[in-house]
């Protein structure tokens, strides 16, 4: 049964490929004709069934009374000084969902949502203050590619990485098919080794994804000590570091493929040498690379971003200890499209993101 709008009109897109060739020859199309809906749909990304050449004029009026297309409508694009562009979609329902286009020498990332808003409560993260307002469809999570494909057509967008709006893993049955769509070869034909889903550290979740998808994973650690993780990171209340990385060490990952762990430095949280030093601890014999963050500020938050020179300090640490380790350059901060910026502007948040209480001040 494929998911339908209100009007009672079929989503195609989000529907992966053998599923939809199966609901398209329900509907009288020829094997041929619904590979060329299926081109259609990703290759060619048409927005509306009157201007799909492939198909003959029954067939698309057939389909325009049953089925529908585009389920985003992209109303803003916002620039960044650096190149960066944030898009702003809305849905039927009228929830804005957002997407940041990240643009590389030659290639470009598209960093998508999958949620509006987000329940996971990560403390130093604007989405969190939004609380989850509901999941994403398959449908909307591949639009945003297909609409940022649509809308920068000289950019060649090779890499997708879910760290938007949301905690993907909350959100797999949608995510799944979603990812099974962006990597077919015949449509959008992302490589599987260019599709990163990222978690803050659910871990039957974690399991899930790696057994079901062939995208690559990245964890969101971000502390060093569960006093730490739980104080900024609640989900370290129910999976905590030790379950966490047993769990990583079990998976059963590809040959030469290795987890990214990402790391939000906060200055005076976790950004000391002694984090450094039990970063690696944790991480020893464990396939990773890791991925330094500078955290970026949003008004109303109470942490800070470190200096310069303890992020350098802290990466020369982890590289001394022969741990593969970058530093994930800030990107469209000035348009709030940089990591953890993403969601309603600061003064419509309910809620305020700081530095909970109790939490130790480790000295840098
Ligand atoms: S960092 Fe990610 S998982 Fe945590 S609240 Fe923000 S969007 Fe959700």
């Amino acid at each position: 049964m494929l998911p339908r709008d209100d009007h009672g009109r079929i989503f195609l897109k989000g529907v992966p490929r053998p599923q939809l060739l199966e609901w398209a020859g329900a509907q009288g199309l020829r094997p041929g004709q619904a590979d060329a809906l299926w081109a259609a749909l990703y290759r060619k990304l048409r927005s509306d069934f009157a201007t799909m050449p492939e198909l003959d004029r029954a067939a698309r009026d057939g389909l325009a009374a049953v089925a529908r297309l585009d389920v985003l409508r992209l109303e803003a694009v916002k620039q960044a000084a650096d190149g960066t562009s944030k898009l702003v979609f809305q849905t039927d329902d009228g929830a804005a969902v957002e997407s940041v286009l990240i643009p590389g020498p030659e290639r470009a990332t598209l960093c998508v949502s999958s949620q509006v808003g987000c329940a996971m409560n990560c403390q130093f993260c604007l989405t969190a203050t939004m609380g989850l307002a509901r999941n994403l469809s398959a449908a909307e999570i591949v639009d945003q590619l297909v609409i940022a494909r649509r809308r920068f057509p000289d950019v060649w967008i090779s890499n997708v990485v879910f760290m938007g709006m949301g905690e993907p893993l909350h959100n797999l049955d949608q995510v799944l098919p979603a990812i099974a769509v962006m990597v077919d070869d015949h449509g959008l034909g992302l490589s599987h080794r260019r599709v990163t889903v990222s978690t803050s550290g659910l871990v039957p979740q974690i399991r899930r994804l790696v057994a079901e998808s062939p995208a690559q994973l990245a964890v969101s650690i971000n502390a060093t000590t569960d006093e730490v993780r739980d104080a900024i990171m609640p989900v370290n209340r129910k999976y905590p570091l030790a379950v966490l990385f047993a769990a990583l060490r079990e998976l059963p990952l590809a040959r030469r493929a290795r987890v990214t762990l990402e790391y939000v430095l906060l200055a005076g949280v976790n950004d000391s040498l002694a984090d450094a030093e039990r970063l690696a601890e944790l991480v020893r014999g464990l396939p990773c690379k890791l991925n330094l963050i500078p955290w970026n500020p949003h008004p109303g938050s109470e942490f800070r971003r470190p200096e310069p020179e303890q992020v350098a300090a802290f990466k020369a640490h982890l590289q001394g200890l022969r741990l593969n380790t970058s530093i994930r350059a800030t990107r469209g901060d000035d348009t709030m499209a940089a990591c953890g910026q993403l969601g309603r502007a600061p003064a419509e948040s309910p809620r305020r993101t700081r530095r909970p209480h109790g939490l130790p001040v480790i000295a840098s």
